[in-house]
């Protein structure tokens, strides 16, 4: 039996971050000093918050919104709500909602829900459809990332949030460097900090990661232990389509026979994210305002209009055509 390091009693978590043994109490004592630590270093909340968390109904952000709901009752001046996307993914969505709904309801938090169908009038699924039939070259992730994006910044600005936080766990903002590494995309790279979007646009609520050094094994046994974890597992059906599929299984793989390198990942990441800083390469800078919706944008139009626009859901005033041109995928080809 390998024993606790801290009481003797017997250990539930080895960490390979500090080497040390944990049983049930001091395992979650120490998942706690890890996010504290993260929150204060990075300056995550102020005294006064309203802190919309986003929530799937997966273990990860089901946990950051126990811990954040539980951290809020130390802080007279904290709400927190949850907010969920449901882009209309069949046979998955609806499976992780009932979580979303069950664990909201039993914490008593107030609980919003924000659907692709009645923000955009399709599903995701309707939409990969309709990409697929005009010949849009986009894979699911793309409209589903893009158009997510885009609806939990609206939606946690008209809650009346004042910071957006999200469940990305160390695994997750590793994964998406590598991927973006591999892309050769270096101007991304500088966004994937534990907090983005300081005073970049009046319309842009900040966005913080307080699981940011936190493993996805650790969320999980925390929902475990907390009676969180979601009663069925499903896998969205359009995961495996996405590189980040083949990251995660290879990191994965790499820490079993290499323990602790995902850790020096993240330090990697860090120093690359200074290193870009350094030569003014890529960051949050340049942020407008949408011609079509009036959301913020790093172009002239959104992202997501141009991928409404390019899908034929919706219309662009012949003013604004020359600027969606360039950014639509007939567009970029034909720069290319
Ligand atoms: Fe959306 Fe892709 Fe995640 Fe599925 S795997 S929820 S399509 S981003
Ligand atoms: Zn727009």
């Amino acid at each position: 039996m390998v024993k606790c390091s801290v009481c003797g009693r017997e250990a539930i978590y080895i960490s390979r971050g500090d080497g040390r043994a944990y049983c049930r109490r001091h395992f979650l004592r120490y998942f706690d000093r890890k996010v504290k630590r993260v929150i204060r270093r990075y300056g995550m909340f102020s005294k006064e918050e309203q802190i919309v968390v986003a929530v799937s109904g997966g273990k990860d952000s089901l946990s950051l919104l126990h811990y954040l709901h539980n951290l809020a009752k130390k802080v007279p001046k904290w709400e927190v709500r949850a907010l969920l996307i449901d882009e209309g993914i069949s046979g998955y969505r609806e499976v992780t909602i009932k979580d979303f709904e069950r664990v909201t309801s039993e914490l008593g938090v107030e609980a919003s829900i924000v659907r692709f169908k009645d923000e955009f009038g399709y599903t995701l699924d309707e939409i990969i459809r309709m990409g697929k039939e005009r010949g849009l070259p986009y894979l699911p992730c793309t409209y589903c990332g893009v158009l997510r994006r885009y609806l939990l910044n609206k939606a946690a600005r008209e809650l009346g949030g004042t910071v957006l936080a999200t469940a990305h766990n160390l695994d997750d903002v590793i994964q998406t460097f590598l991927m973006n590494v591999i892309r050769n995309s270096w101007d991304k790279v500088i966004r994937l900090g534990p907090v983005s979007g300081v005073k970049i646009h009046p319309k842009f609520v900040r966005r913080v990661k307080p699981f940011y050094e936190v493993l996805e094994k650790e969320t999980t046994l925390y929902a475990i232990l907390n009676g969180i974890y979601p009663r069925e597992f499903v896998e969205c059906p359009y995961a495996r389509t996405n590189i980040r599929w083949y990251v995660r299984h290879y990191l994965n793989e790499l820490e079993e026979v290499n323990p602790g390198i995902k850790y020096s990942i993240l330090n990697s990441l860090m120093t690359s994210i200074d290193i870009l800083k350094k030569f003014g390469i890529g960051g949050e800078g340049e942020v407008s305002t949408c011609l079509v919706c009036g959301e913020p944008s790093a172009h002239p139009v959104c992202r997501a209009c141009t991928l409404l626009y390019e899908l034929g859901i919706i219309d662009v005033p012949q003013s604004v055509r020359r600027y969606v041109d360039k950014l639509t995928a007939r567009g970029r080809r034909r720069l290319d």
